[in-house]
């Protein structure tokens, strides 16, 4: 078998390839996509070798996990916070996260302007799919939602962030992440100081060139990348 990191660095080159495509097919620019690597699902020898082999942006979706890899894994790392985020966990991570992109409520907002001094790049989590299961603030409320936030001024709102359904249809896939930008552009139409929401956060291991071709700025990417160790 093929030692981790020449598989990391295999799986990101490919990666990088279908991004150039997807980027190429939709007229933008490849530079304006940042991939986070997802490693909830590896252990910290092997985040290790992922920053070893080039990758800055770390992305954990639970307390636990993103600490023991912020203690444990050293280099040049931008720490993404991806997972549903309970507001009596945001103490612990808060002084240690660049990125939160899980905002989907005024409590999770209140929290995070009580526990810091500093301004804290979030994504607004949007349910566009409206599936129940799913986190996130409905497009309907969305807009309602931005403007609540600017009373928290340790708050500022970079961009949007969906989760797609575990399907195949992409078309459906499609329509998600072209809403999600469709409200993007809503927002960033207000003018709002605290929500230049120039980012959108969109796209894992099975649908990031549907997302890319639809505008995503960071893609969050576990399996296909880093792998599965579980
Ligand atoms: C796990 C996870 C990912 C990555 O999923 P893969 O399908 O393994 O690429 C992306 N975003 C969030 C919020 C996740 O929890």
């Amino acid at each position: 078998m093929q030692p981790v990191i020449l598989r990391i660095s295999d799986n990101l080159q490919s990666i990088n390839q279908q991004i150039s495509e997807a980027c190429e097919r939709s007229k933008r620019n490849a530079e304006n996509v940042s991939i986070i690597a997802v490693t909830k699902y590896v252990s910290v020898e092997t985040t290790q070798k992922a920053v070893d082999s080039g990758i800055v942006h770390l992305g954990e979706n639970r307390d636990e996990g993103f600490i023991h890899k912020y203690e444990q894994v050293t280099g040049h790392i931008k720490w993404h916070f991806i997972g549903t985020l309970q507001s009596r966990k945001v103490k612990s991570i808060i002084d240690k996260v660049d990125y939160i992109h899980s905002l989907d409520r005024l409590s999770l907002a209140k929290e995070i302007h009580k526990r810091t001094n500093r301004k804290v790049k979030c994504f607004v989590q949007v349910n566009v799919s409206e599936e129940e299961s799913k986190h996130g603030v409905s497009s309907d409320e969305l807009i309602e939602f931005i403007h609540q936030l600017e009373k928290y001024d340790s708050i500022e709102i970079i961009g949007l962030m969906t989760m797609a359904p575990h399907i195949k249809d992409e078309k459906a896939l499609r329509s998600i992440f072209k809403k999600t930008r469709h409200l993007q552009k809503e927002i960033q139409e207000l003018n709002l100081s605290y929500a230049p929401c120039t980012e959108l956060s969109m796209g894992m291991s099975n649908d990031y060139s549907i997302a890319v071709e639809e505008g995503a700025t960071f893609v969050r990417i576990g399996t296909s990348l880093v792998g599965n160790e579980r």
